[in-house]
């Protein structure tokens, strides 16, 4: 069931033509589906249930309060790469006991909120920052839960920004290493090696990758066993990928078909990242034809929106579908047309040579799969103020974070006196 639709000849999200939400909030916009969000998080929550698991939310995909609130009340946790996360995700009632922390750089300050706050594990990217958690765990008097995040050398047949599984990414600890790792971490006084981690890349469309890490990283589980190094937790990461285009990825329970005997009758307990797979489809970036132009016989519907609301096609070169709120446009003849913000840059668009219908000055359209690295990879570049966002819930919406100002723009900043 999807819940962006036309009806009644507009473009709906739930049962809210979004044409209200621009009356209400103007344009650009965030909005997120309540229905879609909880659903897809329900889907993977139910295609594991046969094993004893736990989904924690990637919070970099989209990190709003209100987003996370809906995944910990269904049970979820979090999977946090930040301070910044952590104090959202505690914030949004996130249970510490169900948070997994991972990243490259860890600074101490964030080690010892996340020591304090009782999260469940550390996901640890190479020895240096074992013996930084180490140190921090022995000043508090704690012992702190680890897992290795070991990287299997899997090709995760991604975009090469998003691929983060293969040995010369800058994740994780090299696969022929890790045991002698885990040797060295099992042996610290302030350490408890409690999991492994796994997280290979994103918008991963194959089954097979999956599979082969997971393969590489039970093997090395069962020879820290063999040690008497017990491994409780084993985390998968994240990385399903969703359809933006025509990709075809498997559903979440093929994926619990393929892995769920692996690690069933194990006793352990698997924990999942999934971030876009659960919000990217949720949520819709709505933005107004500002002008249009033809150059040279192409066509530019420039929008209100731009590269620093939505950077993935500018990033990555990625495709976001386009859909006028206004059914009636799908009636019209089509023209090849780039989709571009006001930003002054030429990378600065949300389409290129997009077959569309002729839109009119004014006339608004959804931009979407923008609910998952949307907004949190927003800035405010050019001085532009970022958009707000709005979470629908069948007939109802709220504005879940609001438009920033002019004033929000210079927060923090002093001008010295000699410049006064
Ligand atoms: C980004 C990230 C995820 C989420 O990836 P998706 O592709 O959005 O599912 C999960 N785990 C880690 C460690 C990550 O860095």
């Amino acid at each position: 069931m999807r819940h962006f639709e036309y009806k009644n000849g507009e473009y709906y999200c739930e049962d809210v033509p979004l044409s209200t939400i621009a009356k209400e909030v103007g344009t650009p916009f965030y909005c997120y589906s309540h229905a879609t969000l909880s659903r897809h998080y329900d889907v993977f929550d139910k295609a594991f249930e046969t094993i004893p698991h736990l989904i924690c939310f990637a919070v970099k995909a989209n990190s709003n309060l209100s987003v996370l609130k809906i995944f910990s009340k269904l049970g979820g946790g979090a999977d946090i790469v930040s301070g910044g996360e952590l104090f959202r995700a505690l914030k949004a009632g996130m249970e510490p006991g169900k948070i997994v922390f991972a990243g490259v750089g860890k600074k101490k300050d964030e080690i010892k909120s996340a020591l304090e706050a009782g999260i469940l594990m550390f996901n640890v990217e190479s020895s240096q920052e074992l013996l930084a958690i180490d140190t921090v765990a022995a000043e508090l008097g704690v012992k702190a839960k680890v897992a290795l995040r070991v990287n299997p050398n899997v090709d995760p047949q991604t975009h090469p920004y998003i691929s983060t599984g293969l040995k010369e990414n800058k994740f994780g600890i090299n696969y022929d290493s890790a045991f002698e790792e885990y040797r060295q971490a099992s042996a610290l006084d302030n350490i408890e090696v409690v999991g492994a981690h796994m997280h290979i890349g994103s918008q991963i469309t194959q089954i097979t990758p999956f599979v082969d890490a997971l393969d590489k990283t039970l093997a090395l589980v069962r020879g820290l066993e063999n040690e008497g190094i017990n491994i409780q937790y084993i985390d998968v990461g994240g990385g399903l990928g969703i359809t933006y285009n025509d990709e075809a990825p498997p559903h979440p329970k093929e994926l619990a078909e393929a892995i769920a005997p692996l690690l069933k009758d194990s006793g352990r307990t698997i924990i999942f990242e999934p971030g876009r797979v659960i919000a990217g489809n949720a949520g819709a970036l709505v933005t107004s034809v500002m002008y249009t132009k033809i150059n040279e016989g192409k066509t530019f519907y420039i929008v209100d929106a731009a590269m620093n609301d939505l950077a993935r096609p500018s990033l990555y070169g990625s495709y976001q579908g386009i859909v006028p709120l206004d059914e009636d446009t799908t009636s019209r003849k089509k023209v090849s047309a780039d989709v571009v913000g006001p930003i002054c840059e030429s990378g600065d668009f949300l389409a290129k040579d997009r077959i569309l219908p002729v839109l009119k000055q004014g006339e608004m359209i959804a931009v979407m799969s923008a609910g998952a690295y949307g907004f949190t990879m927003s800035s405010n570049y050019n001085s532009r103020p970022r958009v707000p966002e709005i979470l629908v819930n069948g007939s109802q919406f709220n504005i879940i974070r609001e438009r920033e100002t002019y004033d929000d723009l210079v927060r923090g900043e002093t001008v010295p006196d000699y410049l006064k």
